[in-house]
C-alpha cells in the first residue's frame, strides 16, 4: 500500500517580535488566574489570532483530576467559542525556573487541529524555547486523514 502524503498547513511567523515577547509576556500574566489547588503548578497561555487578538488562558484542575484541563486548550477553547479559528502563535508559562513547560501531548494534538503554529514555552525569566507543533508531534493526526481517497 502506498504511504499518503499529508499536506501540514504552512508555520506563519509573527509579524513583529515585539508581538512575540508581548504575547510570552501575556501568558506569564495568564498564570494569575490558574486554578491549580492539586499541583501548585501555575500555567499560562496567550493565544494569538490571525487579525491579532490574544486570547488568554490558565490552567483548571479538578478534584476529579481527568477533568482538569490545561492553559492551552482553555485558551483555544475561548478562542473558538468567540469564533476565533485561525491562529499566528502561541506562548505557555509557568513558575518553573530551570526550564520551559511544553504542551502536553493533548494540548500538541489541539493546537495542532488550527494548524503548525510556532509554540513560544517560556521561563520565568522571559528566556524561552521557539517550537512548531510538527516538531513537537510529529506524524501528527490532522483532518487530512479524514478525507476521503482520491
Ligand atoms: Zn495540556
Amino acid at each position: 500500500m502506498a504511504q499518503k502524503t499529508i499536506r501540514h498547513p504552512k508555520v506563519t511567523f509573527l509579524p513583529h517580535s515585539d508581538t512575540q515577547f508581548e504575547l510570552q509576556h501575556i501568558s506569564q500574566k495568564a498564570k494569575e488566574f490558574s486554578y491549580c489547588p492539586y499541583s501548585q503548578l501555575r500555567v499560562g497561555s496567550a493565544l494569538l489570532t490571525e487579525d491579532e487578538k490574544i486570547f488568554t488562558g490558565c490552567n483548571i484542575e479538578n478534584a476529579c483530576f481527568y477533568l482538569g484541563l490545561c492553559a492551552e486548550r482553555t485558551a483555544i477553547n475561548k478562542a473558538v467559542s468567540d469564533g476565533y479559528t485561525k491562529f499566528k502563535a502561541i506562548a505557555v508559562s509557568s513558575d518553573l525556573e530551570e526550564q520551559v513547560i511544553p504542551p502536553c501531548g493533548a494540548c500538541r494534538q489541539v493546537i495542532r487541529e488550527f494548524g503548525d503554529i510556532p509554540v513560544f514555552m517560556t521561563r520565568m525569566d522571559g528566556s524561552y524555547t521557539r517550537m512548531t507543533v510538527e516538531e513537537l508531534l510529529p506524524l501528527s493526526w490532522n483532518a487530512e486523514y479524514l478525507k476521503k481517497n482520491e
